[in-house]
């Protein structure tokens, strides 16, 4: 059978698609226009409203597989590995991509390995091979220290999972028009031997750090623990969400879920406050896609600032009372 396609799984939650899926229709938009070959995204769920199915074909695709029951309302691993493993079967794909997300990380490995084919987690670059048309598929390795690029040139389809927020969401265009088609799917795709008792929101982090538009990032040159408040109320006063860097995480000075980077969360926010953080490649590959980069640091040869929009090169504890302040009269 000829291979055609390449294919986003799009994600939904209460029938409202999740910016991550425009972020791999913006990835996948230029692989399938490499490869000359139309970008499909894949949807399922259950009574999803017509605009936001219409939102993918605005976004970059230029056909929506949309497979609704009741059964796939919420993510469950058995029905949505067979319905993608069907789709697969019927339409080919030559690639399939999704989110390094609990649903893509749980359900592409369920269907590579059912499908015997290849996946690379948490890419963080795809691309097409010039001559063979291989999706070129990389990733940090070595903590972070390479970038390795793996192919899957036998296997197909080629899978792969991309860290959410490390690449803007697909401009829209409401001028685009694509076709929305609706499979019927063979019994037995929809059984699950797990059901969504229900879902408790984790409200303990404040404003969720990957939603927010400002990030206000504390390292270890924030001294100890206590100094931390200074990091918690500039994030406070500019609105936004609570970052640090690992060492501080290992010292216990915050908890995991505000660590940013490698091995912690990738943020995208207009503003990125780093301070007292030298700007170590692991730190750096889970924020260097902010829009603006400030960097606060005593030293002025220190890493980030050859990242940094802005610079302040000065002792974090003389410089952010004085910030808190400036900005709060600012704000009466
Ligand atoms: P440091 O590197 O010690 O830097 C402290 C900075 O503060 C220095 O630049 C110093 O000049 C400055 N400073 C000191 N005093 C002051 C002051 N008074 N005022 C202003 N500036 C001051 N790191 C992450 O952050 N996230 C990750 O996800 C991550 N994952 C990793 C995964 C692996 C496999 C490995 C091996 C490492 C990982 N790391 C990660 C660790 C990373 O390599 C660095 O060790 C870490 O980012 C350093 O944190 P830091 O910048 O706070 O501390």
């Amino acid at each position: 059978m000829e291979l055609n396609e390449v294919w986003v799984l799009a994600e939904q939650k209460n029938g409202i698609i999740q910016t991550v899926s425009y972020e791999l229709l913006n990835r996948a938009r230029s692989l399938a226009d490499k490869l000359n070959v139309s970008l499909a995204a894949v949807l399922m769920g259950y009574d999803i409203p017509a605009d936001e199915v219409q939102e993918l074909i605005y976004r970059g695709a230029d056909k929506v597989y949309l497979i609704e029951h009741e059964v796939l309302k919420d993510f469950l691993v058995e029905p949505y590995s067979s319905v993608l493993c069907y789709m697969i079967d019927t339409y080919n794909p030559q690639i399939v991509i999704a989110g390094a997300t609990s649903t893509g990380r749980t359900v592409l490995p369920h269907v590579a390995m059912r499908k015997r084919a290849g996946l690379t987690a948490d890419c963080t670059i795809l691309d097409i091979e010039e001559g063979t048309g291989n999706l070129l598929q990389t990733r940090p390795a070595i903590g972070g220290n390479i970038l390795a690029t793996i192919k899957t040139p036998e296997a197909r389809p080629q899978m792969a999972t991309v860290r959410p927020h490390s690449m803007k969401p697909a401009p829209r265009d409401t001028g685009r028009t694509g076709e929305i088609i609706k499979p019927v799917l063979p019994d037995g795709c929809l059984v699950s031997r797990v059901k969504k008792l229900d879902f408790i929101e984790d409200e303990s982090q404040g404003i969720s750090l990957q939603q927010a538009d400002v990030v206000v990032a504390g390292g270890r040159g924030v001294g100890k623990a206590e100094n931390f408040k200074y990091i918690e109320e500039l994030a406070k006063v500019l609105g936004g969400a609570v970052g640090a860097s690992r060492d501080v995480v290992d010292r216990g000075w915050i908890t995991y879920p505000h660590q940013v980077g490698l091995s912690g969360k990738t943020v995208t926010p207009k503003l990125y406050m780093a301070i007292g953080i030298s700007g170590a490649i692991q730190h750096i590959a889970g924020m260097q896609t902010s829009e603006t980069i400030v960097a606060i640091n005593k030293d002025p040869d220190a890493q980030i600032f050859k990242l940094a929009d802005f610079g302040i090169v000065g002792d974090a504890m003389d410089i952010l009372p004085v910030l808190i302040e400036k900005l709060k009269q600012c704000a009466a």
